[in-house]
C-alpha cells in the first residue's frame, strides 16, 4: 500500500539525517542511547512485517555499528539496501552515503 512507500521514504529520511549527524567520537551514552533507540524503532514502526524483518535482521549478525558517524552511518545503509535487496530494489553504494545524506552529491 502507498502509505508503506511514504512512511519508509521518510523513515529512511530521518533514520540517514540521523547518522549524518551522529557524533564522529559519540560518548558511550550516546552509543547506548543510539542503540536503545533503535531497539524500539524496530519495535513501533507502524509497518509490523517491516518491523518484524527488520529486528530479524538485526539479530542475524546485524546489531548496529555506533561507535562513530562514518560505522553508523554505513550500517544505516547496509540494513536501507537489505530491504532494497528483498523489495527487488537496486542496492545503493555505501561508499556514497555520507555525499547523499550529509555533505552533497559531488559531481
Ligand atoms: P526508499 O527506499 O525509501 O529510499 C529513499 C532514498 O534513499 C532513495 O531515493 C535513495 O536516494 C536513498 N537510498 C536508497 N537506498 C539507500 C541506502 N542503502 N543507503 C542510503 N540511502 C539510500 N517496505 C516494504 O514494502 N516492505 C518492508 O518490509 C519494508 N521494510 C522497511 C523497513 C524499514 C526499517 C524502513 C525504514 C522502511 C521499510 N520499507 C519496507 C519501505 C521501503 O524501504 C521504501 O522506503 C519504500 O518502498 C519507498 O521506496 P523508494 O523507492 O521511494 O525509496
Amino acid at each position: 500500500p502507498p502509505d508503506v512507500e511514504q512512511l519508509g521514504r521518510s523513515s529512511w529520511t530521518l533514520l540517514h539525517a540521523m547518522t549524518a549527524a551522529y557524533p564522529e567520537r559519540p560518548s558511550l551514552t550516546q552509543q547506548m542511547e543510539t542503540k536503545q533507540f533503535l531497539g524500539l524503532f524496530s519495535k513501533m514502526y507502524p509497518c509490523w512485517v517491516c518491523a518484524d524483518d527488520f529486528r530479524t535482521w538485526m539479530k542475524d549478525g546485524n546489531e548496529p555499528r555506533v561507535s562513530n558517524r562514518e560505522d553508523f552511518g554505513q550500517w544505516m545503509c547496509e540494513a536501507h539496501n537489505a530491504v532494497n535487496v528483498k523489495l527487488g530494489k537496486q542496492s545503493f553504494d555505501c561508499k556514497r552515503w555520507e555525499e547523499r545524506w550529509r555533505t552533497g552529491w559531488k559531481d
